[in-house]
């Protein structure tokens, strides 16, 4: 008689453990297809995401700041290369009358007299 009841409880904890073990396939199923499961899980993720961001927002400011300042040097660093390379290294200045001339032309257009 014991043995038998000890079969029945072993019996039932195996459907449980298999109802679980199919409850769970399912569930993973279902967020693999159903969009709307997924939209949940998204919102919960974007939730704990903004959390983490409230939590750092500070750093991420001194960050951003830091990051908008190193790339606003480099803008104008670059900016002032290009005005630099357009003003002055393509052209250059004749030797005899001192004219603004073109760094490739061999005749200056003031004076007419080689380079
Ligand atoms: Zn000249």
């Amino acid at each position: 008689m014991i043995i038998i009841e000890g079969e029945i409880v072993m019996r039932i904890i195996v459907y449980v453990i298999t109802a679980i073990a199919a409850f769970i396939f399912i569930l993973v199923f279902a967020m693999m297809f159903s969009p709307k499961l997924r939209g949940k899980m998204m919102s919960k993720q974007v939730k704990s995401m903004k959390y983490m961001m409230d939590e750092s927002k500070d750093d991420i400011q001194s960050i951003s700041t830091n990051m908008a300042d190193a790339t606003k040097d480099g803008i104008e660093t670059t900016t002032r290369a290009i005005k630099k390379g357009f003003t002055e290294e393509d052209s250059i200045y004749c030797k005899y009358c001192g004219a603004k001339i073109d760094k490739d032309s061999k005749f200056c257009k003031s004076c007419g007299k080689e380079q």
